[in-house]
């Protein structure tokens, strides 16, 4: 079992920013901006490569309720999500990064 699927079974513990039936946002354990949260299905989909688009319909609405619980609707943020090796994906387990709180960098990262 992948490990988002360990925190989505509450088997690892995570920080909570807004939960329902399908879909969780938590805080990233690593954080790289002053608001750095990932957002999940909790169904098991290994990157957005193999997702259902009806899937990303409730994952896009479940977001604009996280920028909104998070207050950057405003001041904006940034959405990311790495899909395999090249994207640098280190969890298979589709996530967005979603980057807020402050002027974010460059698009690509470093090497
Ligand atoms: P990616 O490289 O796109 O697969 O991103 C995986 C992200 O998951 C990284 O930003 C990690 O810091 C984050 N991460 C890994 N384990 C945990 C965890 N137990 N709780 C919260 N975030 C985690």
């Amino acid at each position: 079992m992948c490990i988002f699927c360990k925190i989505v079974n509450k088997e690892i513990p995570n920080n909570t920013v807004l939960e329902n039936e399908e879909f969780l946002c938590f805080h990233d354990i690593n954080p790289a901006c002053k608001i750095h949260v990932l957002i999940i299905p909790k169904a098991h989909y290994d990157s957005f490569d193999v997702t259902p688009p009806s899937v990303m319909k409730g994952l896009t609405a479940f977001t604009h309720q996280v920028a909104e619980k998070l207050g950057v609707k405003q001041s904006g943020y940034r959405l990311i999500t790495n899909i395999g090796n090249d994207g640098g994906q280190e969890v298979p387990h589709l996530h967005f990064h979603l980057l807020a709180g402050e002027r974010v960098g460059r698009l690509v990262g470093e090497k």
